[in-house]
């Protein structure tokens, strides 16, 4: 799997995102749901598989209603280190706009989950191909057994995602629980306290406030760097 549709889009001297490269987790797969609010505001679920992570938009967010499928668009693979990306993706780049991290956790394929993780990528990688993806999510926001399959005659990259029956289903809105599992922020604070990290870069000297100095070390620290 390649990265290069992904390093395509972006320039990475004028966005903060992650340049990226394969990468191998520990024990257990990853997953990430970042609210993105771009143009359109959506939600890009992402799964890690092969030392990257297998991407989808969803235009609507994610939901716990057995009752609800959620359109999700098949995007790039995203480099793994994209799942700690948080922050303000600049005007004029593909994406621009702020991203948070709204869910993330560990995941399973729900059948034949057992094994080692290695085992379990094969696993899920196959029902990708398959175009049927059945898995469990440990997130903080969405918890449980969910699917994702392709559907025929809605484009190429269209695919369902829909939640099971399980003890976690309900009709509650999850979305409405609207801030970053990791900074605890709306998208408007990270909006907001993220600004002075892109205004001091663009102004470079003329900017000698201390405040905002510390704010953009502060800012550097959260920004993944590889
Ligand atoms: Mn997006």
């Amino acid at each position: 799997m390649s990265l290069s549709v992904y390093k395509k889009k972006r320039t990475f001297s004028k966005t903060p995102e992650p340049k990226g490269k394969k990468a191998k987790s520990g024990s257990g797969l990853n997953f990430v749901v970042q609210k993105h609010d771009a143009t359109q505001l959506h939600y890009d679920f992402r799964l890690e598989m092969d030392g990257v992570l297998k991407s989808w938009a969803i235009p609507k967010g994610p939901s716990m209603d057995p009752e609800v499928k959620r359109l999700a668009v098949m995007v790039e693979d995203h480099p793994f280190e994209y799942k700690d990306f948080e922050g303000i993706i600049p005007e004029g780049n593909y994406g621009a706009g702020t991203v948070m991290i709204w869910d993330e956790g560990k995941y399973e394929p729900e059948e034949n989950g057992e094994g080692d993780t290695k085992s379990q990528e094969k696993n899920l990688l196959r029902q990708w191909h398959e175009g049927k993806l059945k898995f469990i999510l440990h997130g903080s926001k969405l918890k449980g057994s969910f699917a994702l399959f392709k559907v025929s005659g809605r484009g190429e990259n269209a695919w369902l995602m829909v939640k099971h029956r399980d003890e976690y289903a309900t009709k509650k809105d999850i979305t409405l629980l609207d801030k970053s599992v990791k900074s605890k922020k709306t998208i408007k604070q990270i909006e907001t306290t993220s600004h002075n990290y892109y205004q001091s870069n663009r102004s470079s000297n003329s900017d000698n406030k201390k405040s905002s100095t510390s704010e953009v070390k502060k800012n550097l620290k959260k920004t993944p760097e590889r």
